[in-house]
């Protein structure tokens, strides 16, 4: 949690001090109300949560005398219900893990330059380290680079990288081998990493839905994650491309990457109320451990406190 908070800093500086600084002990005011949701905003919470945390707050205010600690309280608590709430969806699990002793396949998509290399080796490693079974398909054909930067991250947790040397190889075809080499070693958890070019847009979306079409055919009986790859750094900006990639993938979660050393971290709350898509992990930093499992009561602590 510490290091977390540490990672967060900038996402805080200028946010919650300046919040109790703001209140003192005064009862809040509505001009209180409007120095919190600029306050907010500029973490990027997004307009969405921003109004319903000022409902919350407008709503208890016009009940009696708020005053800044109770204010404090019940912010934190509306911005946990609110990154909770995609839990409530039908067959989410508050913390994503693997199944034990069966195939569980997490798709990998994103834009390039968002993380989703990094992210890959770093659940690699958190799944070895977790006990689990582990395969990485280097589903980026288009990048050569992609797959070395691959290989060596997953070298260091001593996982095995399926690849397809040949240039422009198919995905769907490097897919293909992967699950039959997850099944022939008993793999708990295959790590799918997929093409991020823009430029390509369409194509890319075709070949992300080839890939997911070719999983649920070749893998019916494995239980399939599709995570979406998102960089703070980049706030709202990124919650466009969530759409479509959500409607090629299936999206089923969020991993927020460049928590370190962004302002923006309060995107988190804006991924939950545009996309509904649970936040699954969060990267704060370049190392192989900088990766851990989202915790909303942790995150609000760390961006409020
Ligand atoms: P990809 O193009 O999406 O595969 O992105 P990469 O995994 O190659 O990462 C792009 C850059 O972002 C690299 O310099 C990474 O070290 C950096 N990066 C990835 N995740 C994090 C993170 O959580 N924090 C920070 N500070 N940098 C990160």
């Amino acid at each position: 949690l510490a290091k977390l908070r540490a990672g967060m800093e900038k996402t805080r500086q200028g946010f919650v001090t300046q919040l109790l600084e703001n209140l003192g002990d005064d009862p809040l005011s509505e001009k209180s109300l409007e120095e919190i949701e600029s306050l907010l905003l500029r973490a990027d919470v997004g307009v969405e949560s921003t109004d319903q945390s000022l409902d919350r707050l407008r709503k208890r205010m016009n009940e009696g005398v708020l005053d800044a600690t109770e204010a404090l309280g019940l912010l934190k608590q509306e911005l946990r219900e609110q990154l909770e709430k995609p839990l409530s969806n039908k067959g989410v699990f508050p913390l994503l893990a693997p199944d034990k002793n069966q195939l569980n396949i997490w798709l990998i998509v994103g834009v390039n330059g968002v993380g989703k290399t990094t992210t890959l080796g770093k659940l690699a490693n958190l799944a070895v380290r977790s006990g689990y079974s582990c395969l990485v398909a280097a589903g980026d054909t288009f990048r050569a680079a992609a797959v070395q930067q691959l290989q060596v991250w997953a070298e260091r947790s001593g996982v095995t990288v399926i690849a397809n040397p040949s240039a422009n190889a198919d995905p769907a075809a490097v897919v293909f081998d992967a699950i039959g080499a997850a099944r022939s070693k008993n793999i708990e958890l295959l790590l799918v990493d997929t093409a991020g070019r823009l430029q390509t847009k369409h194509n890319l979306m075709e070949e992300l839905a080839k890939v997911r079409r070719i999983i649920d055919r070749l893998a019916p009986e494995a239980k399939v994650e599709s995570l979406l790859v998102l960089d703070a750094s980049q706030g709202q900006n990124g919650l466009r491309q969530a759409m479509a990639f959500a409607a090629a993938a299936q999206l089923t979660g969020v991993v927020l990457t460049k928590l370190d050393g962004s302002a923006r971290g309060g995107v988190a709350l804006a991924v939950a109320a545009e996309t509904g898509l649970p936040i699954r992990f969060i990267g704060a930093g370049e190392g192989i451990k900088d990766l851990r499992p989202f915790n909303s009561f942790e995150f609000v602590e760390a961006l409020l406190a």
